[in-house]
């Protein structure tokens, strides 16, 4: 079986995991956390970083940290990960969806203008699977309404917008180093903003609301969302390796292009807009409807020829648990919807061979056209 991701763990991980064992240092206490944090810091242009347990952390910290409540509401793509809403729905503000853009897959920043009214607290920038959101619209509208701008740049770490590092827009922006990511630290995740205040805020909630000085006493609830010294050695290791892994997915991406794109009735990631190169975060397919055959049975099919896959994302208005609240009822994003029920997308971890690369797109030819 060829897996839909493998991480590459051989530079300095082992040196510096070892290094917390013969000091005794593995809880958040230890000295990798802000190494990492400040090394993060600079990396992605930004004044402060602050790690945390995991990416839907960091957006739980993020939505938070910036007092959004009852009554407000948030703008973000329907196309996005379930991570994005839950503390936007928790507490007890209202989410305002958006279409994608069919090419990019990234949220329609068109839409955006059209969804703000005086409710309107945030807009959620999510960008999906290797190239970047349009941010100056959404910078402008932010900007013009008083409205603020979280970035979720899970999945777009090493990229840039218009030479900017992506990570680097709006009020905060938030990350995660799951083992798909392109870096990772098991689990694991990062906020990054220019702003004091709001570091502080994410410092203090992702640690209890602990007061310096008067410890045990609280005067906000917060998280143990703490990032572990472990992790972040980890972490650090992976940092140092960045260029070189956004170097690989792009070669990983270029070469599925080379060996996919005159095949029939598959729509490729598009290989740059005006803003930014592809990097090939994952390498997805969208089938046409005209080929008969839909992403769930074309991943049953590859996976029974040794090929792992992963569905695109199933969108906010048709998530059952959200529906059950009375919200998007009458809401329909076809751009969100055909993405889910025609996409998925390849194997595409750092440690792919290219041997490997040839026997996905091997297949992937096979299942579609010899039926
Ligand atoms: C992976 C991801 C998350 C969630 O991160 P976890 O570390 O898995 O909690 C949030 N947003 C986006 C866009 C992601 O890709």
């Amino acid at each position: 079986m060829i897996p839909v991701n493998q991480p590459l763990l051989d530079g300095n991980e082992k040196k510096y995991l070892l290094e917390c064992i013969d000091t005794g240092w593995i809880s958040s206490e230890g000295p990798f956390v802000e190494r990492f944090e400040q090394a993060f810091a600079r990396r992605v242009g930004r004044r402060h970083a602050v790690a945390a347990a995991n990416g839907t952390a960091a957006l739980d910290i993020a939505v938070e940290a910036l007092a959004i409540g009852p009554g407000d509401e948030v703008i973000l793509p329907t196309f996005t990960i379930i991570s994005c809403i839950h503390q936007i729905v928790r507490a007890g503000a209202t989410p305002v969806l958006v279409d994608s853009d069919p090419l990019s897959w990234n949220m329609d920043v068109e839409q955006v203008a059209a969804k703000i009214t005086p409710r309107t607290k945030a807009i959620m920038a999510v960008h999906i699977y290797g190239l970047p959101v349009d941010m100056d619209p959404l910078l402008a509208l932010a900007d013009r309404h008083g409205l603020k701008l979280i970035e979720d740049a899970s999945q777009m770490l090493g990229q840039t917008y218009k030479d900017k590092p992506c990570g680097s827009f709006g009020d905060i922006s938030t990350f995660s180093f799951y083992p798909n990511k392109h870096i990772t630290t098991g689990e694991g995740g990062m906020m990054a903003t220019d702003d004091e205040e709001l570091a502080e805020r994410a410092r203090s909630l992702r640690n209890l609301c602990f007061q310096p000085g008067k410890r045990f006493v609280h005067e906000h609830l917060g998280w143990n969302y703490r990032m572990t010294n472990l992790q972040a050695a980890l972490g650090l290791a992976q940092l140092e390796r960045l260029d070189e892994f956004v170097a690989r997915k792009r070669f990983i991406g270029r070469r599925y292009h080379e060996l996919l794109q005159d095949v029939p009735g598959v729509q490729l990631p598009l290989t740059r807009t005006e803003f930014a190169e592809n990097i090939y975060w994952v390498f997805g397919l969208v089938l046409d409807k005209t080929l008969g055959i839909d992403a769930a049975s074309a991943m049953q099919r590859l996976s029974l020829n040794g090929v792992g896959t992963r569905p695109f994302f199933w969108p906010m208005h048709r998530q059952p648990v959200l529906l059950n609240k009375g919200w998007f009822e009458q809401e329909s994003y076809p751009v969100a919807e055909n993405l889910a029920e025609q996409g998925f997308y390849l194997p595409s971890g750092l440690a792919l061979s290219e041997n490997q690369i040839g026997q996905v797109a091997d297949q992937v030819k096979s299942i579609l056209h010899n039926r």
